[in-house]
């Protein structure tokens, strides 16, 4: 995993208030104190980011929103703006998530403007790709993943492109138990390096690809000894913070025994 910083980054879609993210935040902090080894963020509805800000700010764990507009300001009723991120101490944003791709009819294009929108207030854009299971079973899958990927990034500089973390979500993986293969995984997130590679030359070394599907503490270990798999975004086994702080752990042991970091 040639210098690069792994990073576990949970994902809790639309679940906890704002005295349940409390709660947790000071929960999972106390377990994730000591760890050093690799990058925590909590992926939190908009209405919590606040409470995580009141807990997190400064520590280790990283805050994160699961969404954002590609506007500056104005009128863009019920959306939220990077400053608005920015204000309440998010680092990281999730964007192109299959679950708005297919629920909330996001774009190649929209996606690819919020994630400049993103790079220009200086967020980093976790960017969501995967396939659904027919286009799998089509073979289909390493053509649409690179696609999306291609089209979200292919405006940006080599600079711009250096500050992104892809995260390769397989639809059919997500939320359903089902966990691709740690070789799929690995096949497919060096198919995203390869069109990493396209765009931004041999600095795509240098950009975390995680996994994401059904990851839980059981099987961290073993999708991180893949050489391109930098980490997981966790959604189901994210919401328990003591589950999640031993996902991490998991991961991180393994992750101080490899070169370069
Ligand atoms: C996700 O929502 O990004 C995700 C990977 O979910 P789960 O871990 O529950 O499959």
């Amino acid at each position: 995993m040639a210098n690069r910083r792994p990073v576990i980054a949970g994902n809790w879609k639309m679940f906890k208030t704002i005295s349940e993210a409390g709660d947790y935040a000071v929960k999972f902090l106390d377990e994730v104190k000591d760890v050093t080894d690799l990058d925590i963020v909590l992926c939190a509805p908009f209405t919590a980011l606040h409470a995580l800000k009141n807990e997190l700010e400064e520590s280790i764990v990283h805050i994160g929103a699961q969404n954002m507009a590609w506007a500056d300001q104005g009128a863009y009723t019920g959306e939220i703006s990077a400053q608005m991120l920015l204000d309440v101490a998010c680092t990281y944003v999730i964007l192109g998530h299959s679950e708005r791709r297919e629920m909330f009819g996001e774009t190649d294009q929209e996606i690819a403007k919020k994630v400049q929108q993103a790079l220009a207030v200086g967020l980093t854009p976790i960017l969501c790709c995967g396939e659904n299971l027919h286009l799998r079973e089509e073979g289909q899958a390493v053509e649409r993943v690179q696609g999306q990927v291609s089209r979200a990034l292919s405006d940006l500089s080599i600079e711009d492109l250096s500050r992104i973390i892809v995260a390769y979500e397989p639809i059919w993986a997500i939320g359903t138990g089902k966990t691709a293969s740690s070789q799929d995984a690995q096949e497919m997130c060096a198919a995203i390096r390869a069109t990493l590679t396209e765009l931004m030359g041999r600095t795509a070394e240098k950009v975390p690809i995680l996994y994401g599907g059904s990851v839980k503490a059981e099987n961290i270990g073993e999708l991180m000894k893949e050489p391109d798999v930098d980490g997981a975004l966790v959604g189901g086994a994210s919401l328990d913070p003591l589950s999640f702080a031993k996902l991490i752990k998991n991961a991180g042991p393994l992750v101080a025994r490899m070169e370069g970091i």
